[in-house]
């Protein structure tokens, strides 16, 4: 591992508001970890270089900054409005967040492979991530995404069968869309506000029926990140700040790898190219 790498960690680390508790009252009052906040940021990324090893990283990745005082406001991608998408206050279907700071934003779809050294890796390496659930993927294991919910991560919906919804009517949208609000209100405790289609394909009536069940937003993506290799909307072929990566819960059975290696790939690139994984619903 590149030492300049350890040292932009530690430089990123710097701006940790964890970091700016009480000073000067070390030695009383921790839970056995050291209370200096000096002492603590060193203890932290000491344990974040371990873990970068540990998983095989190239660097150790790079922390988000704060989350925006003020959030962007969100509007629909040009060319990826619906009829009707101001006039009735549509959710937005967006690829990228307006934002200038250098984050890029993880989405995990699906929920076919329930990997538990993927849940270890993000959580020891503290990256956050959104996943988006259909419903026949993850009904066997609840369990294991609630454990990701446990940990920060948003749940969010992506229908209850995964259909290509265009091809529906607008009753059978709402049934996929609003049926997957309840699974999930039932399940995770909460109807999230935010749905992505299957394959990224929607019309009108999707965005309509999404609204009637509370969604308030539809992101897609900019980026797919596959086990191999990326795929990219733009031309540039580039990440820029604020682009929605996608990549799916996916094993050894659909590809030429596991969540851990799809994940390496992913947080090697974008650290990198000096960018940081930000919390999606910070941006919300
Ligand atoms: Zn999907």
């Amino acid at each position: 591992m590149a030492s300049t790498a350890l040292l932009s960690g530690c430089a990123a680390l710097g701006s940790d508001p964890g970091a700016q508790g009480a000073p000067g009252q070390g030695g009383h009052g921790g839970h056995g970890g050291p209370v200096d906040p000096q002492a603590r940021l060193a203890a932290e990324h000491a344990r974040l270089v371990a873990a970068a090893r540990h998983w095989n990283l190239d660097e150790v990745p790079l922390r988000p900054p704060a989350p925006p005082a003020r959030k962007p406001k969100i509007t629909a991608r040009d060319g990826f409005e619906v009829d009707g998408q101001e006039e009735e206050n549509l959710p937005p279907v967006f690829t990228t967040v307006p934002t200038r700071q250098k984050v890029v934003f993880l989405t995990i779809d699906d929920g076919a492979e329930k990997d538990p050294a993927f849940l270890r890796m993000m959580s020891d390496l503290k990256i956050p991530y959104t996943a988006f659930l259909s419903n026949y993927l993850v009904k066997d294991d609840y369990g294991y995404f609630r454990r990701m919910q446990s940990e920060g991560h948003t749940l969010n919906n992506h229908t209850l069968t995964h259909p290509y919804l265009p091809g529906l009517s607008y009753e059978e949208q709402k049934d996929e869309i609003c049926g997957m609000q309840a699974v999930m209100k039932r399940r995770f405790g909460k109807a999230p506000t935010v749905f992505r289609p299957p394959y990224g394909n929607y019309n009108g009536d999707t965005l309509r029926a999404a609204k009637s069940c509370g969604i308030k937003y539809a992101p897609i993506w900019d980026e797919e990140v596959f086990v191999d290799h990326w795929e990219y909307r733009e031309d540039d072929k580039n990440l820029h700040p604020g682009d929605i990566v996608l990549t799916h819960f996916r094993g050894r059975e659909d590809w030429d790898g596991t969540m851990v290696d799809d994940m390496r790939r992913f947080l090697n690139k974008v650290t990198r190219e000096g960018y940081a994984v930000a919390r999606l619903e910070d941006y919300l």
